[in-house]
């Protein structure tokens, strides 16, 4: 039996629920390929522990896990809540203070960590915790407050966001607090930088200018959840383009567009990526009900089948690693989701071919994967500097694994959320992929199909200091 590789990856959220370096390396061992830190909750203090126990655990695992920093972006929120829970009910009228000074008593104010009397009008609809308590602006009662009816009943807690769809905040979307946390994880040991509610290309791009600025050599993913970035395939198309990656960002896209309108994006942006060679991860309430159950719905199970044939990345798990009473078992669920679909069915083919085969290291990605299908290679060894020809190879969905090697570890990190890859960090020498493979052949991490006595490679290399990605070879290990 040839060992089973999932091809899609699974990045997990941390949070209290994952908050031991025993949770944290349970989660990595049954199966996570990522971590997701939220910039929007948690310290620093604890995000220094949290990178600590992921390379800990990856290092026992002896597998690339890659560490990414989402920032919370222009995000507004509700402050502490008295005892963490409000109950709200329809016609409740509620007041949101965003006097630094206030603290709720457990009444019908609670403070806001935005000052929205100065960007709202009477009658915008204004919804809480991820659009569970919906209301509208009634009255802007102060400088700081305003006053909301509250439409049906719900509660709310601390730190929930909040979302105005119709209000126009106008301008730059990178906070002072994205700035100080974009500092810190660029002095950190960090792979990926999201943001989130990206609008436009420009804001990507002033992100990877700061980023830059730093010293940083994490990679973009660009968090799509507003009506701005999804307003025309056209604007979407630039986003994608600017971005080194995409998070289909589920959560807030419903309660900001509408939640009929998030599977046809889905479905669009990871054709975009797919043509543009660039990773997209399905995100938010995958698995939502294993917050509180120990199984999965049946619907839940369909979502995450439904990513891996549509041809993701990477699906996520938030609240279910992050808040949940299940991480471990939520991990598992999702893996055994994802090796069953990836075994019994194809994934979709999309009508427009990578924008990379132009070039001559997609052209040979593409012919690579083609001749590893033919031939039913057991697995495709990709040589890569800086990721490029792995990232290009991806694109082209293959359906044997990609071993990556590459002598730089952050690339490595980064290729842990690409589509089929495994990366490994060696020294550079021209047959470091074939080397590799005996490696792994030998210690049983590739194992031959059975009857066979032969592992059947694709190898696709360069020379480093020609043209790059330039040589295919078809090696019997
Ligand atoms: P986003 O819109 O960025 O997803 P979110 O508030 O939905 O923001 P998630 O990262 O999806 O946050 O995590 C889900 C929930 O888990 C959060 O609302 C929060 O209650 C909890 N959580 C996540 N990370 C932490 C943390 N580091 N510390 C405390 N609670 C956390
Ligand atoms: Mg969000
Ligand atoms: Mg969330």
């Amino acid at each position: 039996m040839s060992k089973l590789f999932k091809r899609t990856k699974i990045l997990a959220t941390i949070g209290p629920a994952t908050n031991t370096p025993e949770l944290v390396e349970e989660v990595i061992m049954a199966g996570v390929n990522g971590c997701r830190m939220n910039c929007s909750h948690g310290s620093n203090e604890e995000r220094d522990k949290h990178i600590e126990w992921i390379r800990a655990a990856a290092a026992k695992k002896g597998r690339s896990v890659a560490i990414l920093q989402d920032l919370q972006g222009p995000k507004i929120r509700l402050g502490e809540i008295k005892d963490n829970h409000l109950d709200l009910y329809k016609g409740d009228e509620l007041i949101l203070e965003a006097d630094p000074n206030f603290v709720h008593d457990g009444g019908m104010a609670v403070p806001v960590q935005y000052n929205l009397a100065e960007k709202v009008r009477v009658g915008e609809p204004l919804s809480m915790f991820d659009g569970k308590v919906k209301s509208i602006v009634k009255e802007i009662i102060s400088g700081t407050a305003i006053k909301v009816e509250i439409l049906n009943d719900g509660f709310i807690m601390s730190r929930k966001g909040l979302n105005l769809p119709d209000t126009d905040f106008g301008g730059d979307i990178l906070t002072g607090k994205d700035l100080a946390d974009i500092e810190y994880g660029a002095s950190r040991d960090i792979d990926y930088v999201s943001l989130s509610f990206v609008q436009s290309a420009s804001d990507i791009e002033r992100l990877k200018q700061i980023l830059l600025s730093f010293g940083s050599t994490a990679k973009v993913i660009a968090k799509i959840e507003t009506k701005k970035a999804i307003s025309s395939d056209e604007h979407l198309e630039e986003i994608v383009k600017m971005a080194d990656g995409i998070m289909v960002a589920r959560g807030d896209m419903a309660v900001e567009a509408g939640a009929e309108v998030v599977p046809i994006v889905q479905r669009k942006l990871i054709a975009m990526c797919r043509a543009h060679g660039k990773p997209c991860i399905v995100a938010t309430q995958m698995m939502g009900s294993m917050v509180d159950s120990p199984e999965p719905t049946r619907a839940e199970v369909s979502d995450v089948a439904t990513a891996v044939v549509q041809g993701a990345d990477v699906v996520m798990l938030s609240d279910e690693t992050a808040n949940g009473k299940y991480p471990v078992e939520a991990v598992k669920e999702m893996k055994k989701v994802i090796l069953y679909a990836q075994n019994h069915s194809r994934v979709a083919q999309i009508s427009k071919k990578a924008e990379s085969e132009s070039e001559v290291y997609g052209a040979i990605s593409n012919t690579a994967a083609r001749l590893a299908e033919k031939i039913n290679a057991d697995v495709i060894i990709c040589q890569t500097a800086s990721g490029t020809t792995a990232f290009a190879m991806a694109s082209q969905r293959p359906n044997v694994p990609i071993i990556s090697v590459t002598s730089n570890p952050r690339v490595a990190n980064q290729l842990a959320l690409i589509y089929a890859n495994s990366a490994f960090v060696r020294p550079y020498s021209e047959d470091v992929g074939y080397r590799l493979a005996e490696e792994l052949k030998n210690n049983g991490y590739l194992r031959v199909k059975d009857g066979e006595k032969d592992l059947l490679t694709v190898i696709v290399s360069g020379d480093k200091d020609k043209i790059g990605t330039d040589t295919i070879q078809v090696r019997y290990i």
